[in-house]
């Protein structure tokens, strides 16, 4: 059998190592330059690869095709591979065919890194053999090939989903859906939608499916759909049904046979949005079976992830923070909805279909002034001049750092949580990210 791997980044060079282990014949294909670690890696496995180009004859030959979630649909190779009906997947639907570790796989528009790091850190510190999978780290065909675990946590985008079929999740998190990636779902929200409830398909009574239960998409999507997995839905206010919500003050979980709770304030993660993933975060621990002063320890010492609500300095009572990991409106909506303090907001990049008006009302009560930070601003301008005191443009990280110091008070808050993709300025949100803190520095 011959399988084809498009693109060849940590998915794709991880597939390809465990197809090759597991004896197929193996072809790499990369339309970019691949890195050169990547490229060793390959070679010393006698993987046969090409960068810069897909040579059409030996990728239609393909039995199976294993797409790097990167790829869109439309892409020429793929529109040629779906006209010929050959099978294309995932790198996670792929991984899953050869491993019976506990998959515990988190998606959701926004909190998926924060969460699957979270959990990572309460199941690792507990003594459990757990591994980070999918968007962060190592990728999960690579470790099931060459260095398996008994736990993976996997946080899954909507593109690694679009490619899964027969993989099942052992605990399946649905943290909220909000638009996102329109672009890449011909403009229709609710294919965006169908793609986030694959993480529930074959899941049995057996499995647990986590979810925000006062999320309106999530909500309308449980009454249409007959999902057989456990439910868990967890909110901030009590009620009947809820395995988890707060009272007095209080993160509370009943789940299984287990029950935990904890003081909100001594949660390491601040804000209302980490309140609902460090539910997620608990319910999955108790399921897991650890220990409730296990999970206190571990929520309270998590150390956040960088790029999301990082406060990075103070200078001259300005406060910075790096929320660059925001790259749509509503995580920028948390963002504002936690800031106690005026607000200079850098805001721009690549624009994915948004709306900004989710954010107008908070924009109007907390925002001093928008510094626009995009090849092209015109969106931004068209929706808020006129309903913030000012705004201007910036077409580099340090022009917009200086101009949010000049318009920023004592004791404001500048805040990066742009919106948007970080792709016409910067090489990714984190390059965004870490320019935006070399630039504080530098004040
Ligand atoms: P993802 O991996 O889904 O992009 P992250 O954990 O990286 O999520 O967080 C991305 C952004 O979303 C951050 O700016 C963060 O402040 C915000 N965020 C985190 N958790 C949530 C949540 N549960 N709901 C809404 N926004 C969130």
């Amino acid at each position: 059998m011959k399988i084809v791997v498009l693109g060849a980044g940590e998915s794709g060079v991880g597939s390809a190592i465990l197809a090759k282990v597991k004896g197929f014949e193996v072809f790499v294909s990369d339309k970019s330059e691949i890195k050169e670690k990547y490229k060793k890696e390959l070679n010393d496995y006698s993987i046969e690869w090409e960068e810069k180009q897909h040579t059409e004859s030996r990728i239609l030959a393909a039995d199976e095709v294993i797409k790097s979630p990167g790829i869109p649909e439309k892409a020429p190779i793929i529109k040629l591979l779906r006209e010929k009906g050959t099978p294309i997947i995932s790198e996670i639907e792929f991984a899953g065919r050869y491993s019976h570790s506990k998959m515990i796989c988190i998606t959701g528009s926004n909190g998926k890194t924060t969460t699957t790091t979270l959990i990572h850190h309460v199941l690792t510190k507990a003594g459990l053999d757990a591994s980070l999978a999918g968007n962060v780290g190592f990728s999960l065909a690579r470790q099931v090939a060459i260095d398996p675990h008994d736990y993976y946590v996997i946080e899954l985008s909507s593109f690694q989903l679009d490619g899964m079929y027969d993989f099942k999740a052992d605990i399946a998190i649905l943290l909220n859906i909000t638009p996102d990636h329109l672009d890449r779902y011909e403009y229709k929200f609710q294919n965006y939608i169908d793609s986030k409830f694959r993480i529930v398909q074959n899941m049995t009574e057996n499995d647990y499916f986590i979810y925000w239960n006062d999320d309106p998409v999530i909500q309308k999507e449980l009454a249409k759909r007959d999902i057989r997995a456990t439910k868990c839905p967890f909110a901030l206010e009590k009620k009947e049904g809820l395995v988890a919500y707060v009272e007095n003050e209080l993160l509370k979980i009943k789940v299984k046979d287990s029950e935990f709770d904890m003081e909100l304030n001594k949660l390491s993660l601040k804000g209302q949005h980490n309140v609902y993933n460090s539910m997620a975060a608990g319910i999955t621990s108790c399921i897991s079976g650890i220990k409730k002063e296990s999970i206190r320890e571990s929520f309270s010492d998590f150390r956040g992830v960088e790029h999301r609500l990082e406060p990075v300095a103070k200078v001259r009572n300005v406060l910075f923070v790096n929320d660059s990991k925001a790259t749509n409106v509503n995580s920028c909506w948390y963002a504002l909805q936690c800031m106690k303090t005026p607000v200079v907001l850098i805001l721009g990049g690549t624009d994915k279909g948004n709306d900004y008006t989710e954010i107008e009302d908070l924009v109007k009560e907390k925002v001093r002034a928008i510094v626009c930070l995009g090849v092209d601003n015109a969106k931004l301008h068209a929706f808020f001049d006129g309903k913030v005191p000012a705004i201007s443009d910036a077409l580099s990280m340090k022009e917009a750092v200086d101009k949010c110091f000049a318009y920023a008070q004592k004791g404001d808050t500048v805040l990066l949580s742009p919106c948007c993709a970080s792709f016409d300025l910067f090489q990714s949100y984190e390059d965004r990210g870490r320019q935006f803190k070399e630039q504080v520095r530098n004040l």
